[in-house]
């Protein structure tokens, strides 16, 4: 908005000035995601992540003359999973795009893309955030498309010494003809937290569907961040600015907030936002232009003639609906509205499908769901954490830790004796009821057994039960304590309490 010149002179000096205009950010991404397939999108190459140099290459992906690439159909399978995971619209006639320019990394110097009928468009996926008070919010963001591709190579610069001429790159065909889903979303996030939260929210669902492993730092799944800023209420869309070389979810959210605050002060001091790629530098924690981006680019993009287009029967597509299995939002929303979970403890488990599965086999074995979250998120992550162990590895199972569970809900065993039983129960499994009787570990809960030792320690420690009826309360733990040391903690507590009460008060 521009500032009116001349409103000044219309204003009394003894009212304040103008309000300050507030800023919102405008935020779209756009995702590179590559399918775990064992093989490339259009030959029979192998994927495998840091193979020698230029040893996953043939003559189709090195895009020789005369060769035909050929649709991996597991490609489109994994595509339209992804789609219909995030609630897409999937297109029944789809087909490839060249998209030509040149770079060395590119063989072809066009590559293998979708252009105007990308296989899926027209979908949503759901955030949750939880803020420091545990109160938690949801928000639909748009997909607006979902496309296949084939990714480039990789240019290593290898030396950089122009004068001692070793300023060369090397060029590894690897990951030439890897394939690679796009997902645009629509321009809906306003924040950095939002961001973040929705790339997360976007490689759990990739992940529980098993078709991208989300390792960002091996580039299996990276985040362009198209966001400008425009005056709140503001119709139309401020200038925009694409950040790239982000590799982590918090280095999304940084970046971000950094380039709200560059852009509102820019604003502020009445610059105009230059439309430009800008990267984030970890290091310094901004980010720094790279180059200018006056208007788009002309791919001169035109129909693959060499694949034929997809036609998919709605037939297949519900045969891969039926395929996929509960997502992370509808897990999230089952523990919180029917497990009664508090928002935190359900985004936590379902962040791995694993996890939430091992949860929900716990609490079907019989376990109340909030004491298998806690122990589920609390020690057993903490063990696995340190073992570097997977949940589906561990010796402990469901039905183990449901027992577990109900020895202390019955009153078999404190809380404290499974706190310690669980080392070896989590290492060597098997059943804690049978571990619990073999080490004789049953919780005390015997009144008369319980009131004999009480009687021991008051004869033993006459002073502090002189001082404990004298109205030194805190003694009382003291004598917990020693009945706990008595019984090598097997004393029932709130047993050893009521009967502690009653004996010292006399
Ligand atoms: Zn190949």
């Amino acid at each position: 908005m521009k500032p009116t010149e001349c409103s000044f002179l219309f204003w009394p000096m003894s009212i304040a000035a103008p309000p300050r205009t507030q800023y919102e950010a405008v935020i779209g991404l756009e995702t590179h995601c590559q399918l775990s397939t064992a093989t490339k999108i259009f030959c029979g190459c192998p994927t495998t992540f840091g193979a020698p140099a230029n040893s996953q290459t043939c003559p189709i992906c090195l895009g020789m003359p005369g060769v035909l690439p050929v649709l991996n159909a597991t490609v489109l399978e994994y595509a339209v999973k992804a789609a219909l995971a995030l609630n897409c619209q999937i297109a029944p006639h789809s087909k490839f795009d060249r998209k030509q320019y040149f770079y060395p990394d590119l063989p072809k110097n066009y590559q293998i893309s979708q252009y105007d009928l990308p296989i899926a468009q027209q979908g949503w996926l759901e955030i949750e955030l939880v803020d420091e008070q545990g109160q938690s919010s949801r928000k639909r963001i748009t997909i607006e498309r979902l496309h296949m591709e084939e990714d480039a190579g990789k240019l290593v610069h290898a030396g950089a010494d122009r004068l001692a001429g070793s300023d060369y790159s090397l060029v590894d065909y690897n990951r030439a003809g890897v394939p690679l889903c796009e997902i645009v979303s629509g321009p809906d996030m306003r924040s950095g937290v939002e961001a973040a939260e929705y790339a997360q929210e976007l490689r759990r669902i990739l992940r529980y569907l098993g078709v991208c492993d989300g390792n960002m730092q091996e580039g299996s799944l990276r985040c362009d961040v198209n966001i400008s800023v425009r005056p709140v209420g503001s119709p139309v869309f401020g200038t925009k600015v694409e950040i790239k070389n982000m590799n982590s979810f918090s280095a999304i959210q940084r970046a971000i907030d950094y380039e709200i605050e560059r852009q509102t002060q820019a604003l502020e001091a009445g610059e105009r936002i230059r439309q430009e790629t800008r990267l984030w530098e970890e290091g310094s924690q901004r980010t720094i232009s790279m180059r200018s981006k006056e208007g788009s680019s002309d791919y001169r993009y035109f129909p693959e003639p060499d694949l034929p287009p997809i036609e998919l029967t709605p037939a297949q597509i519900d045969h891969w609906r039926e395929e996929l299995p509960q997502l992370p939002a509808q897990k999230r929303h089952h523990y919180e509205e029917v497990l009664g979970l508090s928002a935190y403890d359900a985004r936590v488990l379902t962040d791995e499908r694993p996890a939430a599965e091992y949860f929900e086999a716990t609490v079907a074995a019989g376990a109340d769901p909030k004491q298998a979250s806690n122990w589920i998120s609390g020690d057993i992550t903490a063990y696995l954490k340190a073992h570097k162990l997977d949940i589906q590895a561990l010796p402990l199972r469901p039905a183990g830790l449901a027992e577990l569970l109900g020895l202390i809900q019955a009153g078999t065993i404190s809380g404290k004796i499974a706190k310690e039983l669980l080392p070896e129960l989590l290492s060597q499994g098997g059943s804690p009821l049978a571990l619990v009787e073999a080490k004789g570990l049953t919780q005390l809960s015997d009144p008369a057994a319980l009131e004999a030792i009480i009687d021991e320690l008051m004869v033993a420690h006459p002073r502090e039960l002189e001082q404990y009826r004298a109205g030194k309360n805190k003694l009382f733990g003291f004598f917990v304590g020693q009945v706990m040391k008595k019984t090598g903690g097997r004393a029932d507590p709130r047993l050893t309490n009521d009967l502690l009460k009653a004996k010292l008060e006399g």
